[in-house]
């Protein structure tokens, strides 16, 4: 701590007179004394004094000048070191959001709510290309109301660039551009307009990263969804797997205890099938249940859960449909199969299924039941000559 500082020169000088007023005598008798000497030795005294003391306060101004620069570059040093820790501080906090974020919604939440402290504005707007279309991930202001807010047009030549960029943004239609582009395809853009103060130095730098962390994130989540996706659904036909497809029959059935809507369940099995497989191999017999898959997707509704049950066995749950819906649901799929059969090898392979199709009782929550009401009308349809719908109780020959 300084004893005295600017403030007190003023003080200081009144003490230096006031000293002066009170050493008058002393003083006096020192310089008499020393114009004594200088009579008698021939010395100039008293004026070298006065030059060394000039010379010794301007070395010292010109130490403290010296000081005070040191002082003034170390403090703007120490503000840019806490600036870049406080921009690195705000990256790892994205970071890790975006690491406990594993799909688009929670991976937009985060981009919410860091995007304006990572850019320094709020017309900042991130878009990015999510399953095959450009859509604004957040910020419908700014840059993304010059590209169309929702579905923003992203231009060829901005994505060639982009494509081609290494780190650094685009200025493009009024915007500055950063591109997310580490695996070799551009996931996305963050976009700032020019007109709202372009980043530069270490915030543009910011951005970067922003950007990369976020190119990162949102591949993950599509990976994620994919491997979930995948161990849901059967690879050959796309159908939902077994477990799967149970639980959403306990949870479809539970649904409909509280809203009394009615759910129907189909199960059907290829006819012959193990005779395809023994005539023309396993390869045409995965042919056929791939086909079969199609075959459900176009002619069932969306809405229905269809899943493979094991081997060349299938079961679709039809949710808000009776009985009767349901019986012509299967009737409409049994006709279609019989009438696509395969090219396999320039032979034609006839594919051909029997049905079984219940309806769940009122307040019904037993899924075995359920399903097992489907497979004894199956094998019901199976004795009855195969190639038909059997409904629960009664046979419904085709
Ligand atoms: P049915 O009309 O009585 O149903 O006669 P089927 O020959 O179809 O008899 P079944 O349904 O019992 O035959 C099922 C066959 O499905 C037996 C098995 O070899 C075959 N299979 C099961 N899974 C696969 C598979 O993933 N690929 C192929 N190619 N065949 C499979
Ligand atoms: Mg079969």
């Amino acid at each position: 701590m300084r004893l005295f500082d600017r403030q007190d020169r003023l003080l200081l000088a009144g003490l230096a007179l006031a000293a002066v007023v009170v050493f008058a005598k002393p003083l006096q008798y020192v310089l008499d004394l020393a114009r004594d000497v200088e009579r008698g030795t021939g010395m100039a005294l008293v004026p070298a004094l006065l030059i060394l003391i000039g010379f010794f306060l301007f070395h010292q101004q010109g130490k403290r000048q010296e000081a005070r620069t040191d002082a003034a570059a170390a403090e703007a040093e120490s503000r840019q070191a806490n600036a870049r820790a406080g921009e690195l501080e705000r990256l790892v906090t994205f970071g890790q959001a975006l690491g406990r974020s594993l799909d688009l919604d929670a991976i937009r939440d985060v981009v919410r709510q860091h995007l304006e402290v990572l850019t320094g504005t709020p017309q900042a707007c991130v878009i990015a290309r999510i399953d095959g279309e450009w859509r604004v991930l957040t910020g419908a202001e700014g840059a993304a109301e010059q590209t169309e807010s929702s579905q923003p047009q992203v231009d060829e030549a901005l994505l060639q660039r982009a494509r081609e960029s290494v780190g650094g943004s685009i200025s493009w239609a009024g915007s500055l551009w950063w591109p997310m582009n580490a695996g070799g395809t551009v996931v996305g853009l963050v976009g700032v307009p020019e007109s709202a103060g372009v980043p530069f130095g270490a915030r543009h730098r910011v951005v970067a990263t922003a950007a990369t962390l976020l190119d990162i994130s949102l591949r993950n989540a599509d990976l994620f969804r994919e491997v979930r996706e995948n161990s849901l659904r059967d690879g050959l036909t796309g159908c939902f797997n077994r477990t799967h497809t149970v639980a959403m029959i306990d949870t479809e059935l539970r649904r409909v205890r509280r809203s009394h809507m009615p759910v129907s369940l189909i199960m059907f099995d290829i006819d012959r099938f193990k005779g395809i497989n023994d005539q023309y191999g396993h390869l045409c017999g995965d042919a056929v249940l791939a086909s079969v898959g199609a075959c459900m997707h176009d002619v069932l509704r969306v809405s229905d859960v269809k899943c493979r049950y094991g081997g060349d066995e299938f079961l679709v749950l039809l949710p808000d449909t009776p009985l009767e819906g349901a019986k012509q649901a299967a009737d409409t799929l049994r006709r279609e199969l019989a009438e696509r059969p395969i090219r396999w090898k320039d032979q034609t392979i006839a594919i051909t299924a029997s049905i079984g199709a219940t309806a769940a009782k009122p307040s019904e929550i037993d899924t075995p039941a359920f399903i097992g009401r489907a497979d004894m009308a199956l094998y019901r349809a199976k004795a009855l000559g195969r190639n038909c719908v059997c409904v629960s109780s009664e046979p419904v020959v085709a």
